[in-house]
């Protein structure tokens, strides 16, 4: 008994240290965002006509490519010095490999979700082997995750059978198409565009890439969801700069999670809107043409696109 009140005491010390911790002088979390996937889910101003609804000065922070074994952990250290948390959508070949970040993510209370197996380039869209090659990958992607961050062996199974923790899902390169839209639909995954980004595939100082960041959240509106990568040294860098700005600029972290009913919440686009990233998508097809000297599904291609801002 007395062991155990010794136990319970020690808890409680522990989750009032983390609660001062948590103080009003930190950034945290203003709100968590339940995240609904039923039926299917499509969001990200980038890319679709809808996004998750955020008021003035909210900001849900989600990385990319990770994990990474230099740049994850600092990453993870600056959100958890400020009570922030985020969204991973991480390569299920990288979380394969670095399993204890993966899981630190989750642990961390980070929502760690799917960005496929190999991040094919140049894009899902056009792989050689169609969209069975793209499911295959998008799927394998999904197994590795839901192992090496929640501990689940899910081998072998269906999308829908895996039922994820935060059923979420991103393109490499944005690059969507129809049938696998449908497809991650019937299996109740919600596909996440972005409303704003970092640029951050472009190597840059972290002042400029913070200069950047901050410009762009004023042209949207002071409010988005905003993609970073945590597999660059200089996003790394920058991160713990962002979080002082935003905190200074009074700016409040939003935290998506799964667990939503049905299908959002979402809010339309503003009037005019387009799809940025179709364009850039789009034109890669006639590139990569050009570069094959043939259709590009037709064969396996042969060269990799140049690195654009493109928001691969
Ligand atoms: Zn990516």
């Amino acid at each position: 008994m007395r062991i155990a009140g010794a136990l319970t005491a020690l808890i409680l010390a522990a989750n009032c240290a983390a609660a001062a911790e948590c103080g009003p002088d930190r950034l945290g979390v203003e709100r968590i965002v339940k995240v609904g996937t039923q039926g299917g889910l499509e969001v990200g101003l980038k890319t679709y006509r809808q996004t998750i609804p955020l008021g003035d000065h909210e900001v849900i922070l989600t990385f990319d490519d990770g994990p990474d074994a230099a740049s994850t952990p600092k990453i993870l250290d600056a959100l958890a010095a400020e009570c922030v948390k985020a969204t991973f959508f991480e390569i299920g070949r990288n979380a394969e490999a670095l399993p204890g970040l993966a899981r630190r993510e989750v642990l961390d209370g980070h929502t760690v979700a799917f960005h496929t197996w190999s991040h094919p380039q140049p894009t899902l869209r056009y792989l050689p082997g169609g969209d069975a090659a793209a499911r295959q990958d998008i799927l394998r992607g999904m197994i590795a995750v839901e192992k090496a961050a929640y501990g689940r062996d899910v081998a072998g199974a269906e999308p829908r059978d895996l039922a994820p923790e935060a059923p979420f899902f991103r393109y490499p390169g944005f690059a969507d198409t129809p049938e696998l839209n449908a497809w991650l639909a019937a299996n109740d995954v919600g596909v996440f565009g972005v409303d704003l980004w970092a640029s951050d595939w472009i190597k840059m100082t972290p002042d400029e890439e913070l200069k950047l960041v901050m410009g762009r959240l004023a042209r949207t509106h002071h409010k988005g969801m905003l993609l970073l990568h945590d597999n660059h040294p200089w996003t790394a860098a920058m991160v713990p700069m962002l979080l002082a700005r935003l905190k200074a600029e009074g700016y409040r972290i939003v935290h998506m999670t799964g667990g939503g009913a049905g299908s959002g919440p979402t809010e339309p686009a503003p009037p005019g809107w387009t799809s940025e990233t179709e364009r850039v998508v789009g034109a890669l097809k006639p590139r990569l043409e050009r570069a094959a000297g043939k259709p590009v599904a037709s064969g396996p291609i042969p060269v990799k696109p140049a690195p654009t801002d493109n928001g691969l």
